[in-house]
């Protein structure tokens, strides 16, 4: 090979990936062995046709045909009239076993020569059947007598233009004398010489963006084109990715460099506006799509989609050009912007980025509003839409400290600006560590600046599974002490220090402050000595209320449940007068004067008396992930976030502006109305064609390899085991023999440590941790490779444990054998794993949904050329759909991703969520009001009794505040009725069993979000 001196690194990972992916197929189909020990019906998974017979005796379903099929074929759409000519070549291999007294005892099978004939076809509209006689001596003749195979041609003329299946069947004998394997292997068909026309990819809404052309579809194999006019079978489907690149056209892109941006951001963001503009009129306005329309023959009804989309993109402009001129004319949101990007800059130093991309300018241009017009902009859910990753945490992350800052510039000078929600256990310690370190720069240019307030913070605030809720001098069953195993190391959330990225961390339980602290242990750090402005357990969360705090959506169903979660949608009560203790909230016995500290002997102090109360409602209620937000978990979710909404209001007179990320657009306005009862905005706009837009297009550099594989005749589990093998067998050939792996891959032997770093480690992804479990397991015992080294990262995996594999993949071991190998992962990983190692990944079957496709395999490739093989589970009917679309899939998943159901009108959830909203209200808004503790059945009693409270009014405040009041609400309304009428029954019983209020009614508020099961569907 020659041709490698010079070559980037870039070149040489993608012609490593190209070589990997041959190897790889060979193993499947048996390429390039001679001999073999075992059966080869049981090892190779490509390229094999089972006989006929075999499979009409079988249980001859579609299902177990596409688990073994004994045809392989193209689907083709001729351009004219029957009779129809062509040739088609047939490819195929036999193996066959000697006796045993052969001339290798030990491996008695062997490979045949290769078949390689072309036969013709003249066929009219009754198809036929061609070669038998060809193919039968092709086959004797490489000493496989008794195998046989036709080429068969299907005419299907009831679709509208008639096809053609081209097909190779295997009509070997299932049994017949002297014949040891009646499967063929290594087939291929190959067409050409017949004219044909493309299929079009049905219609959908947004179809004027898309090639909508497919030249030919392939039966149980993927189709390619080597030359016009030929079609040719291929084993597997392999759709090639690029990379976006974030700024098009010509034209010199405007400097958004943070430190521009910090220094004087106007002219840079008036560029970007005008360059949007421009771009928007030139493919949007009405003379351009009347251009596409009549060069690319769109109906009338692709046109009303253009046009409907062209007056969102005019929309989305406009709020461009109302963001710049807010920082034009109010110089405190120019001064938050501009520290916001000061502060960017210094968390971002060191790792290789210190600039925008300009989508992320204009998401923060176009949200900005909300800063001046909260009232106005808190109508809209502003969603963010990122296809392929890249940046949206950072975004977030703009919008976060631009918010903070404005707050402090504004007389908000303690409290939480926002509260950032990721689904489930989805938040990583990754994501944590951006938010920490984004917020870290922040503090330190506040400090720099003098701005007035307390230090910038970060809370971390998720559900059990992961930091306690409160830690308490002696146990009473599960709580945590001081002295409770594990404590503190166990708690740890930061990777590293904030301020100064050290790794070496201490964690600390200081009892006199009674607090968990992270302590960075370099001198040089401008911590040292102190703790992080770090807060992870709850309790010290409502203590402090740190100005950002992130966490898990299930921690919402504390506000039904936990008095101090106040200080998330209102003020907290005092301030404890005892140093670090904190905000103070209702009395308690165990809590005298409201502090949270255990045993507190101190007394109250007003709250900051500069600080008028209602500012302490949070401005930003963040969520990421939106679409995961379905089903039961979006219905419950829809509820819960009413009652923020409903409290806030009260407490403050505000509604919290609700931003979102989400990877699907498929019905997000329907999806933001139901869960926030707000208006659905999306940003960036889709572009004017597929995967094109102003802020994105693609250009030529490789970005993932998709391979997908029918995966014939053996399990899933014995492909998934073999490919990894495969993999790893490649890798440790170069480790062991770079010269000769470089040479034959065509690498400049310069790269081959770059290499093994980037594919020595490989993803295997299940769908469920059954798969993942088994995954892990069975790679241990079944491959040829020896020492391949599992490890897991599942929702099961242990806090520490997931960090300690993120260590290890960030920093590998120096000798390749004392890495990790393999990572078994499940849906944990597509969720903020960001590791520019992993390069390769096996996917066990499709995920249950497209947004978690595109998500999951976004976790490779991250920075070099990715490599992912997508196995089908073929005998479901959507994975075999979805082969046969696998390029359309690849290159157009956003269409294909399903309309998300939801509703907030399920009577199910309702049942849950009443007795959350009634005890919600009673700790947030009647008590605080009443001067009185109302955490006893008792004291609410009299309550109740004295302020007027009656079923009635209750019942119409809860169905108010879920704004389920209307006409078609009425069983609902009943049903809340109805409990409430319990609830009162119980309250006003003074032999109730009841001992808090909580207790009381047919049953108590949801503990977590999660007590609904996620996937169980919920109807209205
Ligand atoms: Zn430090
Ligand atoms: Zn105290």
């Amino acid at each position: 090979m020659t041709g490698t001196s010079n070559q980037s690194a870039e070149e040489a990972c993608e012609a490593f990936v190209a070589w990997l992916d041959r190897r790889v197929v060979a193993a499947g189909r048996g390429d390039a062995l001679d001999r073999l020990e075992v059966a080869p019906s049981g090892t190779f998974w490509l390229g094999r046709l089972a006989c006929e017979d075999e499979v009409q005796n079988g249980a001859a379903d579609e299902r177990s045909e596409r688990l073994d099929p004994c045809a392989i074929g193209i689907r083709l759409r001729p351009a004219g009239p029957s009779p129809w000519s062509m040739t088609v070549t047939v490819r195929a291999r036999a193996w066959v076993q000697d006796p045993k007294n052969g001339p290798d005892p030990e491996r008695r099978w062997w490979r045949s020569d290769l078949v390689e004939e072309t036969v013709s076809v003249l066929v009219d509209t009754a198809g036929g059947v061609f070669g038998s006689k060809q193919l039968q001596d092709a086959l004797a003749a490489i000493g496989a007598p008794g195998l046989r195979a036709e080429v068969r041609v299907e005419v299907e003329d009831w679709h509208k233009e008639t096809e053609l299946v081209v097909q190779l069947v295997n009509t070997s004998p299932e049994k017949a004398p002297g014949l040891t394997d009646s499967h063929l292997y290594e087939t291929q068909l190959e067409v050409g010489g017949l004219p044909t026309a493309p299929f079009q990819l049905e219609a959908l809404p947004d179809s004027f963006r898309y090639d909508r052309d497919v030249p030919a579809y392939g039966v149980n194999v993927g189709v390619e084109v080597p030359e016009t006019g030929v079609f040719r079978t291929t084993d597997t489907v392999m759709v090639q990715t690029f990379r976006p690149t974030y700024w098009i056209g010509d034209s010199t892109p405007p400097d958004l460099a943070f430190l521009t941006l910090a220094h004087d951001p106007l002219p840079q963001l008036d560029a970007l506006v005008n360059a949007l503009a421009i771009y928007d009129h030139a493919h949007w306005s009405p003379e351009a799509l009347d251009a596409r329309q009549a060069a690319e023959g769109w109906t009338a009804d692709m046109r009303a989609e253009a046009d409907k989309s062209a007056a969102e993109v005019f929309a989305e402009l406009k709020r461009l050009e109302t963001g710049l001129e807010i920082l034009q004319t109010r110089p405190e949101v120019l001064r938050a912007f501009q520290l916001m990007n000061k502060a960017i800059a210094r968390s971002a130093e060191g790792r290789g980025y210190a600039a925008w991309r300009p989508f992320q300018v204009g998401f923060l241009l176009s949200a900005v509003r909300f800063l001046v017009k909260a009232d106005d902009e808190a109508r809209y859910v502003d969603t963010v839409w990122f296809a392929t990753g890249g940046g949206k945490t950072e975004t977030y992350l703009g919008l976060l400290l631009t918010a903070a800052f404005f707050d402090r510039l504004t007389g908000k000078t303690v409290g939480v600006t926002a509260w950032s929600r990721f689904p489930l256990r989805l938040l990583s310690l990754q994501q944590t560590q951006r938010f920490a370190d984004a917020l870290a720069g922040a503090e330190m240019v506040r400090k720099e600046e003098s701005i007035k307030g307390a230090p910038f913070s970060l809370g971390f605030l998720v559900g059990q599974a992961g930091t306690p809720n409160k830690i308490v001098p002696k146990s009473e069953g599960d709580e945590i002490t001081p002295a409770s195993p594990g404590m503190p190391d166990k708690y740890r959330v930061l990777l590293h220090c904030p301020f100064c990225r050290d790794p070496e961390l201490q964690m600390r339980f200081d009892r006199k402050k009674w607090m968990l602290e992270h302590r960075c242990t370099n001198q040089a750090c401008t911590t040292y000595g102190r703790s992080l402005p770090m807060y992870v357990v709850d309790q010290e969360v409502f203590r402090f209320l740190p100005t950002v705090v992130v966490g898990t959506l299930d921690k919402a169903a504390s506000i039904g449940l936990q008095q101090a979660m106040r200080g998330l949608v209102g003020p907290p009560r005092k301030v404890c007068s005892v140093e670090w203790h904190g905000f103070t909230y209702a009395e308690r016995s165990k809590a005298p004067n409201g502090c949270l500290v255990p045993d507190c002997q101190g007394t109250v102090k007003p709250l900051p008396i500069e600080m008028d109360a209602k500012r302490f409602a949070p401005s930003l209620r963040l969520q990421d992930e939106l679409h995961l937000l379905r089903d039961s978990l979006g219905a419950v979710d829809s509820h819960y976030e009413s009652l923020l909404d409903h409290l806030q209001l009260e407490l403050c007179g505000t509604r919290a502006k609700i931003v979102a990320s989400s990877a699907t657009l498929t019905g997000y306005d329907r999806q933001v109305d139901v869960l926030y009862q707000r208006t659905g905005r999306v940003f960036p706009q889709p572009g004017p064609r597929a995967g094109e837009s102003f802020w994105t297009a693609p250009t030529t550099k490789p970005l993932r390899r998709f391979v997908a594989v029918a995966p014939r005749g053996v399990t899933l589990e014995h492909v998934s085991d073999r490919t990894l093998d495969a993999l790893q067998r490649c890798v440790r050939e170069l480790v062991a023999d770079p010269a000769k792996v470089c040479q034959e891959a065509g690498v400049d032997p310069t790269h081959a440590p770059l290499l093994i770093s980037l594919y020595g480690t490989d993803v295997v992804y299940g769908t469920t941790l059954y798969d993942v479990e088994a995954a892990g397991r069975s790679l241990g015992s079944n491959n040829t490779v020896e020492g391949i080294n599992v490890e897991q990262l599942t929702g099961q995996t242990e806090f520490d444990d997931v960090r300690a594999i993120l260590e290890r993949l960030d920093k590998p071991e120096e000798d390749f054998a004392e890495r990790i190998h393999v990572v078994a992962a499940s849906s944990m990983l597509s969720h903020g794993v960001d590791v520019d190692r992993l390069n390769t990944m096996v996917m066990l079957g499709l995920p249950l949904t497209t947004a978690e496709f595109i998500q999951t395999t976004a976790r490779v490739g991250r920075r070099f050329p990715g490599l992912v093989y997508v196995l089908h589970k073929i005998g479901r009917e959507r994975d075999a759909q979805t082969f046969r679309h696998f390029k359309q899939y690849v290159r157009q998943g956003d269409r294909f991703v399903d309309a998300i159901p939801i509703t907030r009108r399920s009577r199910r959830v309702l049942d849950l969520t009443i007795p959350g909203i009634v005890n919600a209200r009673t700790l947030m808004i009647r008590e605080p009001k009443s001067g009185q503790r109302l955490s006893t059945p008792a004291n609410l009693r009299n309550y109740a009794r004295n302020a007027g409270l009656t079923p009635a009014l209750e019942t119409e405040a809860v169905a108010a505040v879920l704004n389920l009041e209307g006409a078609e609400d009425s069983v609902h309304l009943e049903q809340i009725a109805t409990w409430i009428q319990a609830w009162f029954a119980d309250l006003e019983d003074p032999a109730t069993k009841a001992k808090y209020i909580g207790d009381l009614g047919p049953h108590s508020p949801m503990r977590s979000l999660r007590d609904v099961e996620a996937s169980a569907p919920i109807h209205d």
